[in-house]
């Protein structure tokens, strides 16, 4: 059966910077969960970053956080395990939370931590997406729907 990448706080994971999470209702996803397809990721968790935490946002090369330290490094970290993860399930589709500066596969906000979005990649979409995983986004779920192997 195949299976599907999505993103913890999607999955109402308390995982966000926050401490809380991004629930997404969907009967689609609430099907492909009962049918045990979902493998739940948040690649800034699994990197070592602590919740709640400081908001970060993409500097060019690097990602760094409202503290101002250079958070890059558990970003790449949590990028690579989502990619294992994807690998270890044959995992061809994901669905990440939009404008995540991990998980963002369009938009992310612009490194100023002003709110503004620019067009752009999360470090986890962007890597899961050049190992050849497809990121859609929380509201593009049913054009993944015409993909997904029953
Ligand atoms: Fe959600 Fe991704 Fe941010 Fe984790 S890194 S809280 S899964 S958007």
């Amino acid at each position: 059966m195949e299976k599907i990448l999505v993103s913890a706080c999607l999955l109402g994971e308390n995982v966000k910077y926050n401490g809380s999470n991004n629930k997404l209702s969907h009967p689609l996803l609430e099907k492909w969960l009962k049918e045990g397809r979902i493998v739940s990721i948040c690649p800034e968790s699994e990197g070592g970053l602590p919740t709640p935490r400081h908001p970060s946002e993409i500097q060019g090369s690097k990602v760094v956080n409202t503290a101002g330290e250079d958070v890059t490094d558990a970003f790449i970290s949590g990028a690579e395990i989502a990619c294992k993860k994807a690998l270890d399930n044959n995992i061809r589709f994901a669905i990440l939370k939009q404008g995540s500066p991990s998980c963002g596969s369009s938009a992310v906000y612009d490194g100023s931590f002003s709110g503004t979005k620019i067009a752009g990649m999360g470090i986890a979409a962007s890597m899961l997406s050049s190992m050849g995983v497809l990121v859609f986004d929380e509201n593009d779920i049913d054009s993944l729907a015409k993909l997904v192997r029953q």
